[in-house]
C-alpha cells in the first residue's frame, strides 16, 4: 500500500537538522530539537487495527506517487525509509495560472516542500486527486458544476480571489486528495500531513477566499464512508475565521469546529463554529498564547475525540500581509508545540494542514510552515519543553 519516496536511512543527528529547525529550536528551548521516527509502534499498530484501511491510499502507479522525480533512482529503492517516518502528502507542482499582481502565493507549496524534504522523519509522497463525486458528498452540485467547468461570474471570481482555468480546478482535485490521504495516513500511523489544504472558507454552496473545496469536510465525508465513527476535531489556528467549516459541519454533532483567529480580520460575514475566539489586533505571542489555552482546554470538554484536523495557518505572523497579529516566529513554534502536545496527550490521531500564510518575504512563511510539520514528525518525547 505504500508508495515511498524513499529517503536515505540516515539517523537524525543534531547536523543534519535543517537551519530553518534549528533556529526554531533555539527559540523555544535550550535543547536542540531533534528530528527521528516519530509515532510509537503501539500507538501506530492500535490505530491501524482500529480502523478499516480497505480505501486507506489512492491507487496510482509508484511513479506518480512519488515526488523525487528530481532524486537519483538509488533513492527510489524500496525499504530505505524508516517505517515510522510521518506521511506528508504535496501537491505543489500542479499549479494554475496567475494574473500578475495577484497575492494568492502560490510558490508557497513548493518552498515548503523543498524545506520538508530536508527532514529526515518525513517521508514525502503524493496522493491522488479526488474524485468530483467526492466533492459531492459536502458540496452542492451546482457550486461544483461551475468550478468543474469555468462557469463562474466574475462576481465569484473575485469573491474567490482566483481567476478560474482548468489548471485550478484540477490543482484543486490534488489538493483535497492530500489531505484525503493525510487524514487516513493519520488515523492508520498516529500522524500524518498535508502540504497544503486546510481550504477553511469554502462552504456548501459556495467557495471564497482562495477555497475551492473543503478539503476537511471531504476528508471527513471520506473517513466516515469507510467506517470511520469516532469524534473529530476541527482546531483551526489560521488567523482567518473558519466560516466554511462551521458550514459544513453545522449539521454533523460529531465534528467539533474550533477557531482562533484575528476579530477583524476576513471574512466579515461569519458562520460561528462549536467554538470561536476573536484575537484583538496586534495581538503578541503572551496574550495569544493564553487564548490558545483556554481554546485547548474548551476543546477537552467537548472529546474525546479520534482524530483532530490541526489547521496551523502562519498567517497570525507579525510579517503577514493578510494577518492583523504580531506572533513571532517562536511564538508560531510554540502555538504548534502546545497544540500537538495537547493532541497527543488526549490520545487523537493528528491530520496537519498547512491553510493560509501570505508573509513577507514568503520564505519566512515556508519556514513557519515547515517547522510545524517537523514538530508534527517529532516523537512526543522529544518535543521541545515549554517556552
Ligand atoms: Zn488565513
Amino acid at each position: 500500500m505504500s508508495k515511498k519516496i524513499t529517503k536515505p536511512c540516515a539517523a537524525a543527528t543534531p547536523t543534519s537538522v535543517p537551519p530553518f529547525v534549528q533556529s526554531a529550536a533555539v527559540m523555544i528551548a535550550p535543547a536542540p530539537m531533534k528530528l527521528s521516527a516519530n509515532v510509537p509502534a503501539s500507538s501506530a499498530s492500535s490505530r491501524a487495527s482500529a480502523f478499516s484501511t480497505t480505501r486507506l491510499l489512492p491507487e496510482l502507479p509508484p511513479a506518480l506517487m512519488t515526488t523525487s522525480r528530481s532524486l537519483p533512482a538509488s533513492q527510489l529503492l524500496p525499504a530505505a525509509t524508516p517505517p515510522t517516518a510521518m506521511r506528508a502528502f504535496t501537491h505543489d507542482r500542479w499549479t494554475f495560472p496567475l494574473q500578475p499582481g495577484n497575492r494568492f502565493p502560490q510558490e508557497k507549496y513548493r518552498l515548503v516542500r523543498e524545506r520538508v524534504e530536508q527532514l529526515d522523519a518525513v517521508e514525502l509522497l503524493e496522493a491522488a486527486p479526488i474524485a468530483w463525486s467526492d466533492a459531492l458528498l459536502v458540496h452542492d452540485a451546482e457550486w461544483l458544476r461551475r468550478i468543474r467547468y469555468g462557469l463562474l461570474t466574475r462576481r465569484e471570481e473575485a469573491a474567490l480571489g482566483l481567476p478560474w482555468s482548468p489548471e485550478l480546478a484540477e490543482r484543486t482535485l490534488h489538493a483535497t486528495g492530500s489531505t484525503v490521504a493525510a487524514a487516513r495516513a493519520a488515523l492508520a500511523d498516529g500522524a500524518a500531513a498535508a502540504l497544503g489544504g486546510g481550504t477553511h472558507h469554502a462552504r456548501r454552496s459556495v467557495g471564497r477566499g482562495y477555497c475551492l473545496v473543503n478539503d476537511v469536510a471531504v476528508a471527513t465525508a471520506l473517513l466516515r464512508a469507510d467506517g470511520y465513527r469516532e469524534r473529530i476535531l476541527v482546531l483551526d489556528l489560521d488567523v482567518h475565521q473558519g466560516d466554511g467549516n462551521a458550514d459544513c459541519f453545522a449539521a454533523d454533532a460529531s465534528v467539533v469546529v474550533a477557531s482562533i483567529h484575528g476579530a477583524r480580520n476576513y471574512p466579515f460575514e461569519r458562520i460561528l463554529g462549536d467554538l470561536d475566539v476573536d484575537v484583538p489586533d496586534r495581538t503578541g505571542d503572551a496574550a495569544y498564547l493564553a487564548l490558545v489555552e483556554g481554546l485547548l482546554s474548551e476543546c477537552a470538554a467537548r472529546g474525546p475525540f479520534g482524530l483532530v484536523f490541526l489547521l496551523a495557518g502562519a498567517d497570525p505572523w507579525e510579517g503577514d500581509r493578510l494577518g492583523r497579529l504580531a506572533l513571532t516566529e517562536a511564538g508560531l513554534v510554540e502555538r504548534d508545540r502546545r497544540a500537538i502536545a495537547w493532541v497527543r496527550q488526549h490520545d487523537a490521531a493528528l491530520c496537519v494542514t498547512l491553510a493560509g500564510g501570505y508573509g513577507e518575504p514568503i520564505e519566512t512563511t515556508a519556514d513557519i510552515h515547515a517547522r510545524t510539520i517537523a514538530l508534527a514528525a517529532t516523537p512526543p518525547e522529544l518535543l521541545p519543553a515549554a517556552r
